[in-house]
């Protein structure tokens, strides 16, 4: 459903189909999301995925709950106006028109996509729902009710975790099942029951982790306290997702078969290895999702190979939260042996060093987001974060080198944190220009499952569901508190657009943000400052365009080549004296040249290690604008498409 991506197919609903059809269950899948964007257009489709405030499911609500008429005017003056009038050139004065039509024709659209879904004459029809999908998909889902009440509904997906699950199941009497958790494991039992038995199914036949209309009927007696929740363990034996229907759906879209280059999501692992000892405070991982659960590489190379050959497809993304420790042994380096190159993207943990890096590129990943969120130690100690400061250095430093693009954004407004790091921070930022900029300084989300959810109390957090959730769903408060996802501080009236921090803080915040501007205004540059090092085995040459450079070359000897050279991968500062001193050296003689290096600038010393900062040549530079391997559209050709046509596809 929209607005999930319509550059891949979705993988939750590629293996579900895979495990029924597998099982003699026929089945087929509908990509509402492309259809939608076909009609409004990807700007505008876009716009919506990634708007704040629930913009992409209130632009369903009127389809969902045509007799609830919240304060559509407050939602455009204090919630709307800025943002839309800004992305999409629509002045201020046209919005109340533009999204009341936008509103209007998502109710036309759902009608249309559940008389499609109702005329193939489906027993079951279910919706998977993550992101902004939930009230889309609700209204999908009520809409067939209307027109086909034999139908039997159901509805999963991370919009259903736990307590958001029941409550929704509670609240919407048009869904039949909603599933909490993984479906992979029960899927089967679960459609054969209501096939074999319709849609009441006694409580013996309802596998754990689903709610059911017996449940209702029971007045949810034993769920409330703790909601079920379902977890597969024989994740690593599923079949290979089936993506046809993805592929029919966008052949069948003109514009986006011509703008969208597909990627295709694989899964290696589920859970987090990393959140089973440590959550970090902001990750939204449920407990028992947090379980790590991994393929073998040799399964998961298997994958990307038939997947390559049934799609003819080489991009891929995997939708693992954290890279597999153990891929750097037999995942990357057979992947980086392939005759056919694949491009990857991954996201990993920041603690890899040069060795990890070089066998990813080798493998094929150009596109990295890696889990930085902070160049500051002690606000990676409040996130509980694996890394510190000079870690995270190291990776931009190395990714940089590999020319892979690393997609990364600071952490703002951390719990208990004070404003000191906004000024180290800021410091460090001349130092860094040569390597790829924070694009963002990101307010801090309260979300369910987090740390500032769990125990709020200690967080000192007064939270309650984002007020946005008033606009778009007819419940209480209580009952929005139980179905969000996104909260607010009631103390703090958090906002998603513009950080409450902000007034709080404005110097030393104002100085990292200029900061961060300019160092992305240098990146971007046609004259983007370098830091090179040019080793020839005896000397080193340095090449320094930084704007805070002390010379814009200089070259590095003896000793000083080898301090440096030590210093390349990170190194803690006792080992370099000790290491040194064993060689001969006397403290003294390694102070005055560690001195020089940090003068400078060419060295960092953080977290009591040193790091050389400089880019060995020859290296690869990262590209400026990346394509991103799990799918991408070309809006350019888009807008030389809505050009030549009589009537531009976005209204
Ligand atoms: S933020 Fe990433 S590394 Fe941290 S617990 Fe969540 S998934 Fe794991």
């Amino acid at each position: 459903m929209p607005y999930m991506p319509v550059e891949r197919p979705s993988l939750a609903l590629g293996l579900l189909q895979s495990i029924l059809e597998n099982n003699g269950i026929s089945v087929a899948t509908s990509y509402a999301n492309i259809l939608w964007c076909e009609k409004i257009g990807i700007l505008r489709y876009e716009f919506a995925e990634k708007a704040p405030r629930m913009f992409g499911e209130w632009t369903f609500a009127q389809a969902a709950f045509p007799e609830f008429k919240p304060d559509s005017l407050r939602y455009y003056a204090e919630i709307l106006v800025e943002y839309p009038g800004r992305s999409l050139g629509i002045k201020p004065t046209d919005l109340p028109t533009i999204l009341a039509d936008w509103r209007r024709k998502a109710c036309d659209f759902i009608d249309e996509i559940a008389f499609q879904i109702v005329d193939e004459g489906p027993l079951v029809v279910g919706c998977s729902s993550s992101f902004s999908a939930h009230v889309p998909s609700l209204a999908v889902l009520k809409r067939i009710r209307d027109l086909e009440p034999g139908i039997v509904t159901m509805l999963g997906g991370a919009n259903c975790d736990s307590e958001m699950g029941l409550t929704t199941h509670e609240k919407f009497p048009w869904i039949d099942y909603v599933v909490s958790g993984e479906a992979d494991d029960i899927v089967v039992d679960l459609v054969n029951g209501i096939l074999e038995e319709g849609r009441n199914l006694g409580l013996e036949r309802v596998p754990e982790g689903v709610i059911a209309p017996i449940h209702r009927a029971a007045g949810y007696s034993g769920l409330r306290d703790n909601p079920p929740r379902a977890v597969s363990t024989s994740f690593s034996t599923n079949p290979l997702p089936n993506y046809d229907d993805y592929f029919s759906a966008l052949k069948a879209a003109p514009v986006q078969a011509e703008i969208v280059q597909p990627g295709l999501p694989i899964e290696g692992s589920r859970g987090c290895w990393w959140g089973e000892q440590r959550h970090c405070t902001f990750c939204s991982f449920n407990g028992a999702s947090r379980k790590y659960r991994a393929k073998t590489s040799a399964r998961i190379i298997d994958e990307i190979e038939a997947l390559n050959n049934r799609y003819g497809i080489d991009w891929f993304g995997f939708s693992d939260s954290i890279v597999n420790m153990k891929w750097f042994q037999d995942l990357f380096p057979v992947l980086g042996k392939q005759t056919q190159p694949f491009r990857i993207s991954c996201e990993v943990t920041p603690i890899v060093g040069k060795k990890h890096l070089g066998l990813m590129r080798e493998a094929g990943v150009t596109y990295l987001q890696p889990g930085i969120e902070s160049l500051d130690t002690e606000i990676l100690g409040l996130l509980n974060k694996a890394t510190k400061s000079w870690q995270n250095i190291r990776f931009l430093k190395w990714g940089s080198y590999y020319g892979i693009y690393l997609s990364w954004w600071l952490l703002d407004h951390v719990p208990a944190s004070d404003n000191g790091w906004y000024i180290r921070t800021a410091k460090l930022c001349p130092s860094l220009c040569h390597l790829q900029p924070p694009r963002k300084l990101s307010e801090i989300l309260l979300l369910r499952f987090s740390a500032y959810h769990l125990h709020a109390e200690t967080y000192k957090f007064d939270l309650e569901a984002h007020d946005s959730y008033s606009m778009v769903y007819p419940l209480t408060q209580d009952e929005l508190n139980n179905l969000a996802y996104y909260f607010q501080d009631r103390t703090r009236a958090q906002r998603w657009s513009e950080p409450a921090g902000e007034a709080e803080s404005p110097a030393e915040r104002k100085a990292l943000v200029d900061a961060m501007v300019q160092w992305n205004e240098l990146f971007d540059s046609t004259t983007r400052p370098v830091l090179e090092t040019h080793d020839t085995g005896v000397e080193i040459h340095v090449r320094d365009t930084r704007p805070c450079a002390e010379k814009e070359s200089f070259t590095l000897l003896g000793e000083a080549r080898d301090v440096y050279l030590a210093c390349e991968d990170g190194i803690e500062e006792e080992r370099l004296y000790r290491l040194f001193g064993e060689r001969g050296m006397a403290a003294a003689g390694i102070d005055l040249i560690v001195e020089s290096l940090l003068h400078s600038k060419v060295l960092l010393s953080l977290d009591k290690h040193f790091l050389s900062l400089g880019i060995p040549q020859p290296s690869t530079e990262p590209p400026l604008s990346p394509q991103y391997p799990c799918g991408a559209t070309n809006k350019f050709l888009y807008a030389a498409i809505n050009r030549v046509r009589e009537s531009p596809v976005a209204w």
